[in-house]
């Protein structure tokens, strides 16, 4: 994936709805981390209609999943841009298995330190799905996306968790306790990645 050395690499898991795109970009503007949302560059790609936009967007209203090829050539083409940030907060990427291969591949040693996990209850992720009004968030979509990420990166937890790096956020609670612990779980790294790459 041709990563800059000296990142320091913070996956984001969780179902959709959960909030950690908003939890990343408030944290990403306190701390001066980099956010980087798959869904984000993706919109920003259809809304142009560039040839990735117009193929993305296929899967995307459906709800399924972009193939792994056109979303690991998109991610290291912006890890590569970012060479003098030192926290990247990864939003939505990886959602599979082969898009985590992938990435633990080609990043420098150590990069991926921490993979922080949002947990929150169906009923509350149904009713913050819905009160959001995006394109791809209706009723039958949704559910989909839901049953994807059940099925197909829900087991990216338990892969990080046993690479020893699963941090579990309780995001069923307001905004602000949410991010004081994201901040903190991130800081917390930082420190210990600060000490070993100096
Ligand atoms: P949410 O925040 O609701 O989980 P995102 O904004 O992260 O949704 O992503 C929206 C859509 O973009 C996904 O439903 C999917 O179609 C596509 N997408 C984003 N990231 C990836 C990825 N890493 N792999 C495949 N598809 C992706």
């Amino acid at each position: 994936m041709g990563a800059a050395e000296g990142l320091m690499i913070v996956i984001l898991l969780g179902p959709p709805g959960v909030g950690k795109g908003t939890q990343a970009a408030m944290a990403a503007e306190a701390h001066g981390w980099l956010h980087l949302s798959t869904g984000d560059l993706l919109r920003a790609q259809v809304a142009q209609k560039t040839d990735i936009g117009l193929q993305a967007d296929q899967y995307m209203s459906k709800g399924d999943l972009v193939p792994d090829v056109l979303m690991v050539e998109m991610v290291a083409q912006h890890l590569t841009d970012v060479s003098s940030e030192v926290v990247v907060l990864l939003d939505g990427f990886p959602r599979t298995i082969a898009q985590a291969e992938a990435l633990s591949e080609k990043a420098p040693g150590g990069s991926i330190a921490l993979s922080l996990y949002f947990r929150a209850s169906n009923s509350e992720l149904s009713s913050r799905l819905t009160g959001r009004g995006r394109a791809d968030d209706t009723e039958e979509v949704v559910a989909h996306r839901l049953k994807v990420y059940h099925e197909t990166t829900s087991p990216l937890i338990s892969w990080y968790q046993e690479k020893g790096i699963l941090v579990e956020i309780d995001a069923n609670r307001d905004i602000a306790s949410i991010q004081t612990d994201f901040a903190h779980a991130v800081d917390s790294t930082l420190k210990g990645f600060s000490q070993i790459t100096g």
